[in-house]
């Protein structure tokens, strides 16, 4: 079973990347924005509320995600494992992540980085929002919004990881398909 914590800041390439890996190591896929724009989509309170939220760049609270991901473990626990792309973005959440899959009887594997700089990131995801719909990827202010946010409450996880000697850092600009090579021998090393 591999449990893999894909990390890098909004726009790093994670969703791309997640979606190769998925298939490769046949995982679950649970990405946390994937799941609260469903959420939006199908109108719920949760969804009503973390729109507000995710509007403005912010973070939804803990305890929203973590509820959100803990049916899902419990679901697929018996298949190959599990990419977590997305989630955890706190060291909150980084530490409920621990405390479900242990209940679960298993266990994260490691978690590996993409690491690309503040303007490429900006550009890309400016470009993203030219396409994908998303109105958190098409404002200048905000996605920097992100990236702040990033660096202030998720960077921390990082260390989390590297404390348990789970940590892995790959560079995420180039192309696809190298990023992915060099991710897939990451993954093979953890
Ligand atoms: P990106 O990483 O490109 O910003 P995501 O789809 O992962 O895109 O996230 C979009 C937004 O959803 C975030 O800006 C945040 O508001 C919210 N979100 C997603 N995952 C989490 C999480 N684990 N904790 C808190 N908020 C989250």
């Amino acid at each position: 079973m591999i449990n893999l914590v894909l990390f890098g800041p909004p726009g790093a390439g994670k969703g791309t990347q997640s979606d190769m890996i998925k298939e490769k190591y046949n995982l679950v896929h649970l990405s946390t924005g994937d799941l609260l724009r469903g959420e939006i989509k199908a109108g719920t309170p949760l969804g009503i509320k973390a729109k507000e939220l995710m509007d403005q760049g912010q973070l939804v609270p803990d305890e929203v995600v973590i509820g959100m991901i803990d049916s899902k473990i419990k679901a697929n626990k018996e298949g190959n494992g599990f990419i977590f792309d997305g989630f955890p973005r706190t060291v909150a959440q980084a530490e409920a992540l621990d405390g479900l899959m242990s209940e679960n009887g298993i266990a994260i594997s490691g978690m590996v980085a993409l690491d690309v700089d503040e303007e490429e990131l900006t550009k890309r995801i400016l470009k993203r929002g030219e396409t994908s719909g998303r109105t958190d990827d098409q404002n200048e202010d905000l996605i920097r919004n992100r990236v702040k946010e990033y660096n202030t409450k998720t960077a921390p996880v990082a260390n989390f990881y590297e404390a348990q000697g789970k940590y892995k850092t790959i560079g995420g600009v180039g192309s696809i398909e190298e990023i992915f090579t060099n991710l897939c021998a990451a993954i093979d090393s953890l």
